[in-house]
């Protein structure tokens, strides 16, 4: 067994295992539990792909819907290495308790191509992408299941796959995918949604333990789509950005790191090492850094019982999918450290989605102001009920997310009953 597959499958077991245990506080019908831990549908696809070199290459991915009991399935597509059905089904699930915790009608999917995106050239990529929606296309729809941009995944990507879908269809299937460019049916704000629902729940959480926000010291893992927007956003409130990192290594700068020049660096280098003004340290050393709010914004399993108990800080906000492990999670508990569960930090993402799949069925295009307003709306309610939840029930922010996902996703599947 490679590494990889040690590491996912304990990824997909530690998701289950946090169901598991909502379940049991919820005390959930023994009978529903097995429902609600099991996926509905799983695809893998095995399918050649022609190189620019004339060489024929064979990938696999995979598509999961977790459980599409409140709407149609939902989830990004990923393309990584490390792609494999486990992290695929860990995902799918996430996706269903985040569409919940949110309210949102939509039950959870996700998707993967195993693939170092970094490897093919662009018109590569392409010919994967569309035979990959090809082969999904069994499972894919806009009432059926909607895929959007993931780790290494893009607006272009989801382009393709809307254009394939649509050169099947004989017409434009604007709504199949979500994270399209705004040229094509995209919605305004889309890219920017997931760090911007990061930056709220911080700002909230932090306010309601009483955590001073403008000021704080913050250090984020992983200066993607997610982590670089957070990094913006929370510079602009005020808050010192003293750590970064992206999977080439980390930054440190004691008195604050300037996002906007780090964003422009990147640009042009492809990476943060080498900022000006900055010291190198590892992407472990960043996670052990002193300060007020850390963000892992990479991806899984950052944080483990190996350096749960070195990490120094007063509020860890999950803005990558599942970046804190079960045993790790029982020890932040023990110190006393809160952490915000992905499922409620990074649905901003999931959250604008929706918005732009309500946009292409109507038709009718929201401005970039509306969409952030609405986006703050859902987020500080959603925000809300959780953390009332964890209050009354003095449980911890993951069991208190858990909570409101579950009974919701459970009452839907009472209420429709077992067919036939
Ligand atoms: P991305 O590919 O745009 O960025 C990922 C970043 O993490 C990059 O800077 C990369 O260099 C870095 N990275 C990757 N592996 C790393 C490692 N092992 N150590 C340190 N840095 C590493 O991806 P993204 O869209 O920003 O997604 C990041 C996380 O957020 C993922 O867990 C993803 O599932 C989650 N997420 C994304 C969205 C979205 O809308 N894009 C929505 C919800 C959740």
């Amino acid at each position: 067994m490679a590494i990889s597959d040690v590491m996912t499958t304990s990824f997909y077991q530690g998701v289950l295992r946090q169901f598991d245990t909502a379940a049991e506080l919820l005390g959930l019908d023994q009978e529903l539990r097995v429902i609600l831990r099991t996926p509905k549908r799983e695809l893998t696809v095995n399918f050649p792909v022609r190189m620019d070199d004339g060489s024929v290459r064979m990938f696999q991915g995979y598509r999961v819907q977790h459980n599409v009991n409140c709407g149609p399935a939902k989830g990004g597509i990923r393309y990584s290495p490390e792609a494999s059905l486990d992290e695929v089904r860990a995902l799918a699930m996430l996706m269903t308790w985040k569409c919940a915790v949110l309210g949102i009608p939509y039950g959870g999917a996700k998707g993967g191509v195993n693939v170092d995106r970094r490897e093919l050239s662009k018109a590569e990529l392409e010919r994967l992408t569309r035979r990959y929606a090809t082969e999904i296309s069994v499972l894919i729809g806009p009432d059926l299941d909607i895929p959007a941009p993931d780790v290494n995944t893009d607006a272009q990507i989801m382009a393709w796959i809307m254009d394939t879908l649509s050169m099947h269809s004989g017409h434009n299937v604007p709504a199949v995918v979500t994270g399209k460019p705004v040229v094509i049916g995209g919605s305004e704000g889309r890219v920017e949604a997931t760090g911007r629902g990061v930056f709220i729940v911080a700002r909230e959480v932090a306010k309601h333990l009483s955590l001073p926000f403008v000021g704080a010291n913050v250090v984020i893992q992983g200066f993607g789509n997610v982590g670089s927007v957070t990094a913006r956003l929370m510079h602009d409130a005020g808050c010192k950005i003293i750590a970064l990192s992206d999977i080439y290594g980390a930054i440190y700068n004691p008195n604050g790191i300037d996002v906007n020049l780090a964003l422009q660096y990147v640009k042009e280098h492809g990476k943060l090492l080498g900022l000006p003004g900055s010291q190198e340290i590892t992407n472990a050393q960043l996670l052990e850094t002193p300060c007020d709010i850390l963000i892992p914004a990479a991806t899984e399993g950052q944080l483990t019982h190996a350096n749960a108990d070195r990490i120094q800080t007063k509020l860890i906000v999950e803005a990558a999918n599942g970046p804190t492990t079960p045993e790790a999670d029982v020890i932040f508990q023990k110190r006393g450290i809160p952490v915000v569960p992905d499922i409620l930090a990074n649905a901003g993402g999931v959250t604008v989605s929706y918005f732009e799949w309500v946009q292409g069925r109507e038709n009718f295009f929201w401005s970039e102001k509306r969409v952030n307003e609405q986006l703050e709306e859902m987020m500080q309610t959603s925000i809300g009920h959780v953390l009332h939840e964890a209050d009354t029930k003095a449980i911890p922010l993951r069991m208190a997310a858990y909570a409101v996902a579950i009974q919701r996703v459970a009452l839907a599947t009472e209420m429709r009953g077992i067919y036939p």
